[in-house]
């Protein structure tokens, strides 16, 4: 696929973005064109905007930024084979080089060649975004694209909670931002017997009522 797209780009090494025509991305054998449906605003793009000391040193412009989305692949490289044309996906969003000891062994997570959608390499604030064919993840067709956009911070959330077995314990989350609220209903799910949710703003405790938790502690009102 040839053309160009829109794209919310990070122009220059300054606050702000910029919505800006972009080449269509060109696929590797290894990797899928995904059209994409929906995306959600990470913290970290938040960080990107406001060009603020970490994306200084971290993001190079111009870039394309966002790595939580779904979307429909609309084309494959010639060595995939786990996706194809019309699938409905979202993204892991750490591409990482498969050579490496870490990689090799299991433990992507560590790799240090690792490259993150949207901060490393051009991300998916845009029309269309390539992904390498081992980061795909197959939604259900009836899922709402909404949620299916969050799929990654919701990986970071079932991770976490998963580290350590909760069946039958008392859980307690510090902070209750998106991933900390979702991280809430993962450890109920996951057997835990009573989760304390800890915040300072009202209406993150209200969420966290919500999500689950059985005892809101208010660290502004002590
Ligand atoms: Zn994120
Ligand atoms: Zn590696």
């Amino acid at each position: 696929m040839c053309g160009t797209m829109k794209a919310i780009v990070k122009k220059k090494s300054a606050y702000g973005a910029a919505l800006m025509e972009m080449p269509i991305p060109e696929i590797k054998n290894h990797e899928v064109l995904i059209q994409v449906k929906a995306t959600s605003i990470c913290g970290t793009d938040v960080h990107i905007y406001n060009w603020d000391d970490w994306a200084k040193g971290r993001v190079k412009a111009p870039c394309i930024f966002g790595h939580e989305f779904t979307g429909e692949v609309v084309k494959v490289g010639k060595q995939v084979s786990r996706a194809k044309a019309g699938d409905f996906v979202s993204a892991e969003t750490h591409v990482v080089c498969n050579q490496c000891y870490m990689c090799l062994t299991g433990q992507q997570h560590l790799c240090s060649e690792t490259k993150i959608l949207g901060v490393d390499i051009d991300g998916c604030f845009a029309e269309y975004v390539k992904v390498p064919e081992q980061n795909v993840w197959h939604n259900p067709a009836q899922m709402p694209v909404e949620l299916a956009s969050i799929q990654e911070p919701l990986g970071n959330a079932v991770h976490t909670v998963l580290h350590t077995p909760v069946s039958g314990k008392s859980v307690a989350i510090f902070g209750c931002g998106p991933i900390g609220l979702m991280a809430i209903a993962v450890a109920k799910a996951s057997g835990a017997v009573q989760v304390f949710a800890v915040d300072k703003n009202e209406y993150r405790l209200d969420l966290a009522r919500k999500m689950g938790a059985d005892h809101i502690v208010d660290i502004g009102k002590r």
